[in-house]
């Protein structure tokens, strides 16, 4: 009898312990979005200079809008002679290039993929400079390409996904990375039934990096990045949890030379522009 109580309560235990760990990782993958700014309180406001504008991760760059020099990555790699960057994956060439950070989130996605048992990604482009775009925009024409300084792969912060056992409309990888990218701060850039916002046909595997607390947001309201900028400038600011941590996104025109953000003492931040009338600046709350 005794023997049976303590097995019971060690089950009771086991089942117990499972269950918080169940919590635990429900309560990591939660996303609220709400509106609202950071508190007035260990606050002040600095100006940031117009050259802000057309750099950053958020830049909207397509037919309207071309991206200004600074808005290029500093830190573009050769991926080929970063063995240490590219685990996990192939390249189409041995010429693909991409920002190094970007490299590196991307290669923690194909390691999260892996632990669903998708493993058969491929790089087919990456960072292009204006050269290369000029050339891809006479040979492939209006309908197939940008021209130079027009396409988010002229940034460094988009690459182009494949698999190596099916289209990417079909293929497992393309599907995982439709649910999961958003996690590790990308976005499918130009979805379908989106056409007439973004102005490109649907493109399973165009993907591009905008970071995490705005892929969180993007993926949950179902927006385009032409659309969540819009909306940006409407709300003013936001606060987002995804992954278990909270970040305040706001956003802050340009006025003349400059905008005047809002930033808190001892909270990191980030500046990007949006490449045509402002700035939003991510806190890390
Ligand atoms: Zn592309």
């Amino acid at each position: 009898m005794r023997k049976w109580v303590f097995a019971f309560i060690l089950v009771i235990l086991l089942s117990y312990g499972i269950s918080q760990l169940n919590v635990k990782s429900a309560g990591e993958d939660k996303v609220d979005i709400e509106n609202g700014s950071l508190p007035q309180q260990d606050s002040q406001m600095i100006t940031v200079s117009k050259e802000q504008m057309y750099k950053g991760d958020l830049l909207l760059v397509n037919n309207d809008y071309a991206l200004h020099p600074e808005g290029i990555r500093s830190d573009i790699v050769s991926l080929s002679d970063r063995q240490d960057l590219v685990q996990g994956y192939g390249l189409l060439d041995p010429s693909i290039q991409l920002s190094e950070s970007v490299a590196k989130d991307f290669g923690e996605m194909v390691e999260g993929a892996k632990k669903d048992g998708v493993e058969h990604f491929l790089i087919s482009s990456g960072y292009r400079d204006a050269d290369k775009q000029d050339q891809l925009y006479r040979d492939m024409g209006h309908d197939y390409a940008l021209p130079a300084y027009h396409s988010e792969h002229n940034l460094g912060l988009s690459l182009d996904i494949g698999s190596t056992t099916a289209k990417m409309d079909e293929a497992e990888e393309g599907k995982w990375l439709k649910k999961h990218a958003w996690e590790y701060g990308f976005i499918l850039r130009y979805p379908k039934g989106k056409e007439d916002i973004t102005g490109i046909q649907y493109e399973p595997w165009h993907f591009r990096y905008v970071g995490k607390a705005h892929s969180a947001i993007m993926y949950k309201q179902d927006l385009t990045l032409e659309q969540y900028l819009d909306k940006l400038k409407q709300t003013k600011a936001m606060s987002i949890t995804a992954g278990g941590q909270k970040y305040t996104v706001a956003y802050y025109p340009m006025v003349g030379n400059g905008a005047t953000i809002q930033v808190q003492q001892g909270k990191p931040y980030e500046v990007s522009g949006n490449n045509y009338d402002g700035v939003i600046v991510t806190t890390y709350a």
